[in-house]
């Protein structure tokens, strides 16, 4: 079967417009699976920064019951120092117990002030651990919200897609290869997709370069396949793709 370059044309521009219907799909899905995994990570980093958070406080409240049960000890001894204080026999037994119980009491100050130091501590890193915790629950619901719509959109979508790209396969069979080939370089090349494109306003709709008269005359005869001389895309007359729209 031997085609005509209008109906080469017509065949390319429909390929064309699915390709479009199907770029604008993959664009609307596009960015909510990278905001979905955007999510997830900072979630899993929140979920690590509490754990870490939670690691310290009880760190530090282990920390404490230490210190209290050293106060306890040292309380302890200064009961028995004092005691043995009653019964000394010189003033060398004196001295020793009265050093020991000073001591004593120097120990359970230190632990005091570390006990107080611990105690500012765990409130300072419990206000930071609270704040992660709430931003962690705000981050889950936003996760969820994004998935929903994911799903949602992706199951709005996909038949559509599914739809459109058998027709573009099949719209494929209908162009030679070698055209073939050539549009699909184009489209890859171009980052907007687009291999196939109209005059616009005396312009190349694809780059918006000027197309002098006789070029546009020459595409509306459609008698030749003509590129666009800056872009190289494949130009077609605007009355073409309205004849394309009636058909359908
Ligand atoms: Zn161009």
């Amino acid at each position: 079967m031997e085609q005509t370059v209008e109906q080469k044309l017509k065949a390319l521009y429909e390929l064309q417009t699915l390709h479009t219907k199907i770029d604008k799909i993959r664009q609307i899905r596009g960015e909510l699976p990278m905001e979905v995994a955007d999510l997830e990570d900072e979630v899993a980093g929140l979920e690590t920064r509490i754990q870490k958070f939670k690691g310290e406080l009880d760190d530090t409240e282990d920390a404490i019951v230490t210190r209290k049960n050293m106060i306890k000890e040292a309380q302890n001894l200064i009961k028995k120092y004092e005691t043995q204080l009653k019964d000394v026999k010189n003033n060398r037994e004196y001295d020793a117990l009265t050093k020991e119980v000073e001591i004593q009491s120097l120990e359970i100050q230190v632990c005091e002030k570390k006990i107080r130091e611990h105690g500012f501590e765990i409130a300072q890193k419990t206000e930071v651990y609270e704040k992660a915790l709430a931003d962690l629950e705000s981050r889950r619901k936003d996760l969820d919200v994004k998935k929903g719509e994911l799903e949602t959109i992706t199951a709005e979508t996909e038949k559509e897609e599914q739809a459109l790209t058998k027709k573009s396969e099949k719209a494929e069979t209908q162009i030679e290869d070698r055209l073939l080939i050539a549009y699909k370089r184009l489209r890859s090349n171009a980052n907007n997709g687009l291999a196939v494109v109209t005059i616009d306003r005396d312009s190349c709709s694809g780059c918006f370069n000027q197309i002098p008269p006789q070029r546009q005359l020459d595409i509306r005869q459609r008698k030749k396949i003509i590129v666009c001389e800056h872009c190289g895309r494949i130009l077609v007359d605007e009355a073409l793709t309205h004849e394309l729209a009636e058909q359908q």
